[in-house]
């Protein structure tokens, strides 16, 4: 990490800071304040009408039309959606560069989940409610708020609803909008709106890799092929050699084998069998560790396993042998956010402000692409509470939303400038 020089960062903190509470003291910020307490009910109602619609990873279509009509209903500029299906809308300003504000639009859970989507109290329930509901609504209050003050902004918002951040959808929404050209290079600070609260700061990227492994054999019946080689025994084999791989604490490393597959009946052997692992750090080096460690006990594996079918006796369909693939099904690169980083400076004196505080995390989200790129990025979340994320049993508590976007807006306003 660098070396921070403490006199420099306390004075240029001290300038955020002071930027942050003439903010604060604006009129038209304080009418913002009373506008997000007063406004939770339809909040409330957006939320429940984007929950409702289904969203699984690579079918966000119907949800992504619901935002854009959200946005043109709000009056923002540009409102359109890229070839992957990321939906944009532009609150203007002045500069060249944009600040974006984003949420993804996907849920973890497949096409045909019951949703269920219901309010109790305070609370909603239902799978997504939360990640992403908070995010997404969190996304459109601001926005709205952004369109009804009249305040000069030096640099424009782009505001994003996009597609692919969750298991499969390997973050792909957000690597589209950091490789078109129009985005690219103009997005100065990117804050992403990624679950309830407002008690975090993420700031590192956490990396990952997913694998599938297929093993792939002749097959053939148990008693009268015994001896061919079998490719649940070889999985069997790699997973017990794999799972000894020492991995360090700090930087924090895991591996998890989640998904087993593979058979047809239990008197035959099976033709195929695969696996899913999914290996996790905030350090690329441990992450390649740990993919070579699996690359290497799986060909130990394959080898132990066509001398051990051998030793079982001979058999005729021993011959055509054992194959088998490594298939990445997930890549995320890890990052750190600079420390110096002025979009830090400026979240945490708006924490300062709020008298919010908040804990800088790790984790694998939106943020991930631009930090990996060495940009300026954090994610945070939308506000109120939430529990169960990917479960069914998920939940959301609007209780104390305002606070969460008010830190939202006031962060925007501090990256964007306000003109005196
Ligand atoms: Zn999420």
């Amino acid at each position: 990490m660098p070396v921070v020089r403490r006199a420099d960062a306390s004075i240029a903190n001290a300038t955020v800071q002071q930027e942050i509470v003439r903010l604060a003291e604006l009129r038209e910020v304080q009418r913002a304040v009373l506008r997000f307490r007063s406004q939770e009910s339809r909040f409330v109602q957006w939320q429940l009408e984007m929950a409702r619609i289904p969203a699984p990873p690579f079918g966000e279509n119907a949800r992504a039309e619901w935002l854009a009509q959200r946005f043109r209903e709000l009056g923002l500029k540009e409102v359109h959606t890229d070839e992957v299906g990321n939906v944009f809308g532009i609150r203007g300003g002045s500069a060249k560069e944009f600040v974006a504000l984003s949420a993804h639009l996907d849920t973890v859970f497949p096409a045909g989940t019951p949703l269920n989507i219901r309010q109790q109290g305070t609370r909603l329930y239902g799978p997504g409610v939360s990640d992403n509901g908070a995010g997404v609504t969190a996304l459109l209050a601001v926005a709205a708020t952004l369109q009804e003050l009249e305040l000069a902004l030096a640099m424009p918002v782009l505001l994003i609803g996009n597609v692919g951040e969750e298991g499969e959808g390997d973050l792909r929404g957000m690597r589209q909008i950091f490789s078109n050209p129009r985005w690219k290079t103009s997005i100065r600070y990117s804050l992403v709106l990624d679950g309830a609260g407002c008690d975090t700061i993420v700031a590192e990227a956490l990396g990952s890799r997913r694998f599938e492994v297929i093993v792939r054999g002749p097959g053939g019946h148990s008693w009268s092929d015994f001896g061919a080689p079998n490719p649940i025994l070889a999985l069997a084999r790699t997973i017990h050699g794999f799972s000894q791989t020492r991995v360090p604490t700090s930087p924090k490393t895991t591996f998890n084998i989640g998904v087993i597959r593979g058979g047809t009946s239990v008197n035959s052997i099976p033709e195929s069998a695969s696996m899913r692992v999914d290996i996790r750090s905030t350090s690329m080096t441990e992450m390649e560790h740990l993919e070579a460690s699996l690359r290497r006990e799986l060909d130990l594996a394959m080898a132990e396993e066509a001398r051990a079918s051998e030793q079982r006796g001979p058999s005729p369909r021993r011959s055509s042998g054992l194959s088998h693939e490594v298939v990445v099904i997930g890549s995320r690169a890890a990052g750190e956010l600079d420390p110096n980083a002025r979009i830090l400076k400026v979240i945490r004196a708006v924490d300062a402000q709020l008298g919010n505080t908040a804990q800088i995390q790790r984790a694998s989200t939106d943020a991930n692409i631009p930090l990996s790129m060495g940009r300026e990025a954090i994610a945070i979340g939308g506000g109120g509470t939430g529990g169960g994320a990917h479960t069914l049993q998920e939940w959301f508590d609007g209780t104390g939303r305002e606070l969460g976007l008010q830190r939202i807006l006031m962060t925007v306003l501090g990256l964007a400038g306000v003109a005196e």
